[in-house]
């Protein structure tokens, strides 16, 4: 079984020469007219065709700058450690307004090192020029195709966002554990980022993060990555595949290939989703949303739904009596629903099959996921998407 995987690599343009710079600025600049409705702008013919898209599509406000579109058949990222300048070369293509048509200049690169082994041509889509803080970056946008396992020993499910950022249960025996910082602190970052939306009245919550400043989002961003490795470390232990709890208003965006969330007000629910999944699609490993409606006060020994959590923290049944950390509580339904009947999306829909032993899980065919794979910390957070990616 194969799942898609989409990279965004991003690289940084570097030592340019005046003469390159003003045909990045001058191409970067005709792209932003043309957006916004200038027809008789001069761009490169394809990059021109992606303006009229992207202004189609987006319909961009006039005060926002939109990445430059550049079709993957007309670029080109090639690795020369003879020069002196730079090992990494990029192929641009830009409007050359000397000769009046279309033209491409080669711009030295800088590729985070961890990055370099995707660097291929034969896999690169359309990718994007970005300009921030007085820097040119190019997001060069990978898709592959990664193999992930049809059988499982295990299933780990995962509690996002309860208490602490993700609470993680296995099914088989319930053995718990309790992942990153407590989401309070993150929670308390994301009102911080609402008020700020209010006030600039920006439609992207990518910008208000820029305005926030890098370092309080990339702590984030650190913590969620951080979390999201933890528990795919974990699942491999066990050959588990993992399955996390769905929140309200999560959706798989298939245009846009990743979860989105309708409510952004809590945590950034959906970017830890993506990040989980494509870190588990990296592995070789499932990773599925379980509906979870309803499972931090079902009972998960009995079912019922008759329960109290009114000491923090803890889950009393007043049917079977059971008494537990509501957490983990959680995290157990979740398990169970992945697996279980009742369930609105349970493994056997996307055509997994529970075998024996009782945990042995098997799946096949559902969609494919993408989110970048390099860190923000890589290169600087550079988030010049249109879209909120909270
Ligand atoms: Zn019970």
């Amino acid at each position: 079984m194969h799942r898609d995987v989409t990279t965004t690599v991003r690289v940084k343009l570097h030592s340019l020469t005046e003469r390159k710079t003003r045909l990045v600025e001058r191409e970067y600049s005709a792209f932003q007219g043309a957006v916004h409705g200038d027809d008789d702008a001069n761009l490169y013919s394809a990059t021109k065709q992606q303006a009229g898209k992207v202004r189609s599509n987006k319909n961009p406000r006039e005060d926002t700058d939109q990445p430059v579109v550049l079709r993957n058949d007309c670029i080109t990222i090639e690795h020369d450690e003879d020069t002196v300048l730079s090992s990494w070369w990029f192929k641009l293509p830009v409007y050359n307004p000397e000769k009046e048509r279309g033209d491409s200049v080669w711009v030295p690169v800088q590729v985070p090192k961890k990055d370099t082994h995707l660097l291929r041509d034969e896999y690169i889509g359309d990718s994007e020029l970005v300009y921030r803080d007085g820097e040119w970056y190019v997001h060069l946008v990978y898709n592959r195709s990664v193999a992930v396992a049809d059988e499982y020993d295990d299933v780990l499910a995962v509690d996002m966002g309860a208490k602490w950022i993700a609470v993680s249960t296995f099914l088989s025996d319930r053995d718990t554990q309790f992942h990153g910082a407590e989401v309070r602190c993150v929670r308390e970052h994301y009102k911080q980022l609402r008020k700020s939306i209010g006030k600039a009245k920006v439609r992207s919550g990518a910008q208000v993060i820029e305005r926030l400043g890098d370092k309080e989002s990339r702590t984030v961003e650190h913590e969620l990555h951080q979390v999201a490795n933890e528990l795919v470390a974990r699942a491999r232990e066990r050959n588990a595949v993992i399955v996390f709890g769905d929140m309200t208003g999560l959706r798989f965006d298939n245009d846009k290939g990743r979860y989105v969330n309708d409510k952004t007000h809590k945590m950034p629910y959906a970017k830890m989703a993506n990040i989980l999944t494509y870190k588990s699609h990296l592995d070789g490993r499932e990773c599925l949303p379980v509906e979870e409606h309803d499972t931090s006060v079902t009972c998960w020994r009995c079912g019922s739904e008759d329960t109290n959590r009114e000491v923090q923290g803890r889950l009393e049944c007043e049917s079977c009596g059971l008494e537990d950390n509501a957490d983990k509580n959680g995290a157990s339904n979740i398990a169970k629903r992945a697996v279980g009947k009742n369930i609105q999306s349970p493994l056997s829909t996307v055509g997994a099959v529970v075998a024996q032993p009782e945990t042995q899980v098997v799946l096949k065919g559902t969609n494919g996921e993408m989110e970048p794979a390099n860190s923000p910390d890589d290169v600087g957070l550079t988030l010049g998407e249109g879209s909120p990616r909270l």
